[in-house]
């Protein structure tokens, strides 16, 4: 065994841990778990542990379906919520890869695979990439069998303090339970939405904060889940109010340390390479926009009004584009934020998109207009010819045919999984769209 693996051994002992939940993602971002117990670390560490693919979604057919998990020893966690301290019984994780055992590789199929093999595609052009996203999310309370609702218990606004934010409890709880699993939390506050919260962490690699999104999602979830209230992540639960986004923050940094976004010179402190790594992004969003709002609740949140982008453009200002230059106090901290991701989407192909997207725009030496200081919102059909600004897909099916029709965001996540992802969202919004809602039976079913 490596050091890193020892190390894992050793804090299973000391720890108490009984068991031990592997963890992968399949394409969607559902984590999936397979336990073992903890006497089987050795094993899996040396092995690997075998599981069925066949039985995840959108993985392989039966006849190829012999998978191998290889834990990653660096996202080695105890789970605060199943672990007592001095006593038996605690559970821990570990974040893995998945290996196709017909092959020996990288099994193509696995998403954190995908954008390891795009961080690699940005080393091989010298630039690290740095990567922090800001998840919102929704607290509702629970019926009585348990059931989410869509009831706040709160009735906060944008960084309310108590006795108006009851939520804040819950919050602080959370807070801790992500601290515990390693998180560094730089803030948290109450969203402009009754019930809605964002809880910042420290930026990192962009491998690690997708594992990050995952175990984020998973810990909020069940901390809220204590407190008898459900904790959801839907882009949009509630019609005309914000909806719940998920900004990505982005930055190269070259091997040396420095930020390759950063230039003292420039207006915006934007170097050329962030520009054209914007302008890579912008090129390419209504296609990466099936990956980063990938359900047909992601375009209920991208109307005009409600903070979140619509217009293919932007800004070292206002919230209303795609990309904003947020403002920097530091060199280290040159960055963009690409605010149209929602936190429905799997980090890792959805970071894979971004990245790739942003090359192409490096690799081909892109032009970034200027950006657009006016509230964009505001902005009639002409205007906004005049300043040749697109808008971003509609629905999920005019994103997914984005999506086909863009060979660098489809190369971004590979043959295999572009075509699942194809066929499942094609049939997501197939069986959307023969639904009939509430809002047409209120228009139409006494006027006609
Ligand atoms: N909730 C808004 C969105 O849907 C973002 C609000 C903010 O700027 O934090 O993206
Ligand atoms: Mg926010
Ligand atoms: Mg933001």
């Amino acid at each position: 065994l490596s050091t890193d693996e020892q190390r894992v051994i050793d804090a299973i002992e000391e720890e108490g841990i009984d068991f031990l939940r592997l963890q992968f993602t399949d394409i969607l971002g559902t984590v999936k778990n397979v336990s073992i117990p903890a006497s089987q670390a050795e094993k899996a560490f040396s092995e690997g542990i075998y599981f069925d693919g066949s039985s995840i979604d959108g993985f392989v057919r039966i006849q190829e379906s012999d998978m191998r998990l290889t834990p990653d020893p660096a996202t080695f966690a105890v789970l605060p919520w199943r672990t007592r301290e001095g006593e038996n019984g605690g559970a821990a994780r570990l974040i893995c890869d998945v290996v196709d055992t017909s092959t020996g590789e990288p099994f193509e199929g696995d998403p954190r695979g995908v954008l390891k093999g795009v961080i690699d595609r940005a080393a091989e052009m010298g630039f690290e990439v740095n990567a922090a996203p800001e998840p919102e999310f929704f607290l509702f309370e629970e019926d009585e069998d348990g059931r989410a609702t869509t009831k706040t218990n709160d009735a906060g606004g944008y960084f309310d303090l108590a006795p108006k934010d009851l939520a804040q409890d819950v919050r602080r709880d959370i807070i801790y339970g992500l601290e515990d699993m390693g998180f560094e939390i730089e803030a948290s506050h109450h969203e402009v939405a009754e019930g809605q919260h964002e809880i910042n962490f420290e930026y990192d690699d962009a491998l690690t904060t997708a594992d990050n999104v995952g175990t984020f999602r998973t810990v909020v979830r069940a901390i809220a889940a204590q407190h008898d209230l459900h904790a959801t992540f839907m882009p949009k639960p509630i019609a005309r109010i914000n909806g719940s986004g998920m900004h990505v923050h982005l930055s190269l940094f070259t091997e040396d340390g420095e930020n390759a976004f950063h230039d003292d010179d420039d207006e915006f402190n934007l170097s050329e390479t962030a520009k054209q790594f914007t302008a890579g992004i912008l090129e390419h969003a209504p296609a990466i926009a099936a990956v980063t709002n990938p359900t047909v609740n992601s375009y209920k949140r991208l109307v005009p009004g409600y903070e979140a982008p619509v217009y293919v453009a932007w800004s070292d200002r206002n919230r209303s584009a795609l990309i904003r230059k947020p403002a920097a106090r530091v060199p280290a901290a040159s960055r963009i934020e690409a605010r149209f991701p929602d936190p429905s989407c799997n980090p890792y192909l959805a970071f894979a998109a971004l990245i790739s997207a942003g090359l192409d725009g490096v690799e081909r030496g892109l032009d970034c207009d200027d950006p657009i200081r006016e509230n964009i919102y505001e902005f009639d059909e002409r205007k906004r010819e005049e300043y040749g600004i697109s808008t971003l897909p509609s629905n999920l099916g005019e994103a997914v045919d984005e999506f086909e029709e863009d060979e660098v965001v489809q190369d971004a996540l590979g043959d295999h999984i572009s075509e699942k992802f194809v066929e499942a969202k094609t049939a997501e919004y197939d069986e959307y769209r023969v639904e009939v809602s509430e809002w047409e039976l209120d228009q139409y079913l006494e006027t006609f």
